[in-house]
């Protein structure tokens, strides 16, 4: 029977979820084990797996259920975002130029100035804001541009589609890290990208307690046969437990992100134009300077924002300090409110302000975060 491509709700609690064919289990079952039975010549069961590194099932559903949310042709699963990262960086040609927008996470820019040219690889940075500087910055060699919307931690937002051309009319391809957006909100495969990438650890996983990575693609062509034979020969793969983990996030996303967008949004309007703060950065914000960008590329605005703390770094320092419900932490995503003071935790040369506080919106009541913020704040 032809199904309708079903909607992302529905693809996100049931994708890679067939229950268990030799026990009827609706639950994925987890599979531990390392090895399977293969033939006197090596010759795979009919499921296909020889070795867990370099496939095995529970990760194989919890691929099917990445490729399925995002409306790509395949996805990869690995150890963690960065392990994903750098198995795409590490898929590029030697000679390659890689164009980075200026405001990105800060262990890609690590990889990207640190690692890529010992992997015989250029790195540039360029503000994707400004289109014409993008375009003027694309080389002959460009064979992959690196985006990041919303950007973690400034929460800027980039024009996908537009820069998507760009890319495309350079030969080169782009890649989304589409981390604080998620699926359920953005999916940039349908806005001209060829690959996504997530730190699955964050709202994917949803709960603080399992780390991973993805990365869908398009198609399955030679950048995804190339990661793929990356995560196999360098090792940057994901437990069965943590893969079954991320699944079972993934069953929750859509409720979880709709709730935690429509609490940060409310929290933001609450703390816009506090006196205890120079700014709230978040695109669901008539004010953003992304708002009209992101009204066209997101169907919400996620968890995530940033406040600038009026009084500088001390002032941000002392915010922090103060907070009762939410917890000073690093990550995201979860269902429990985090910030944290962002520059103090960065290496010492990041370009992050000193006064901004990144803050991560979880299930609370909207009116508890706020009496909190509000109260830390204070002037
Ligand atoms: C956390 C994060 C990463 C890195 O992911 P890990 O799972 O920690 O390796 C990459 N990009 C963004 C936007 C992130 O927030």
């Amino acid at each position: 029977m032809q199904h309708s491509p079903m909607r992302f709700e529905t693809r996100a609690v049931h994708a890679g979820g067939e229950p268990d064919p030799a026990t009827g289990a609706i639950a994925p079952p987890i599979h531990l084990s390392t090895t399977f039975e293969h033939g006197p010549a090596g010759e795979p069961h009919a499921a296909g797996h020889i070795y867990i590194r370099e496939s095995n099932p529970t990760q194989s559903r919890l691929e099917e259920a990445l490729a399925a949310i995002e409306g790509g042709e395949a996805a990869l699963s690995f150890g963690s975002g960065v392990g994903a990262g750098a198995a795409c960086l590490q898929a590029l040609e030697p000679g390659a130029h890689v164009l980075f927008h200026r405001d990105l996470y800060y262990a890609f820019r690590t990889m990207a100035v640190e690692y890529l040219p010992r992997w015989g690889m250029e790195a540039s940075f360029v503000d994707m804001t400004d289109l014409d500087a993008t375009e003027h910055a694309l080389r002959p060699n460009t064979q992959l541009v690196w985006t990041e919307s919303p950007t973690n931690p400034t929460m800027q937002i980039l024009d996908l589609r537009a820069i998507a051309a760009l890319s495309k009319g350079a030969g080169a391809l782009l890649l989304v890290d589409g981390t604080f957006a998620t699926p359920a909100l953005q999916r940039p495969l349908e806005l001209g990208a060829d690959v996504v990438l997530h730190s699955t650890t964050k709202s994917l996983g949803g709960h603080s307690d399992v780390h991973g990575g993805a990365l869908a693609f398009r198609s399955r062509g030679e950048l995804m046969h190339r990661a793929q034979h990356n995560r196999h020969i360098l090792g940057a793969v994901a437990s069965p437990f943590a893969s079954w983990m991320v699944l079972r996030g993934i069953r929750t996303l859509a409720c979880r992100m709709e709730r935690q967008s429509a609490t940060a949004l409310a929290v933001a309007r609450a703390l816009e134009g506090n006196p205890g703060l120079r700014s709230v950065h978040y695109p669901g914000l008539e004010s953003d300077p992304g708002h009209a960008v992101a009204m066209g590329q997101m169907s919400a605005f996620g968890a995530m924002m940033s406040l600038r703390v009026a009084g500088g770094r001390e002032g941000a320092v002392r915010a922090a300090s103060r907070v009762k419900l939410f917890r000073n932490a690093t990550s995201l995503g979860g269902v429990e409110s985090l910030l944290e003071h962002r520059r103090s935790v960065e290496s010492p040369d990041s370009p992050t302000p000193d006064d901004l506080i990144r803050v991560s919106i979880g299930l609370e009541h909207p009116d508890d975060l706020i009496e909190d913020l509000v109260q830390a704040v204070a002037v």
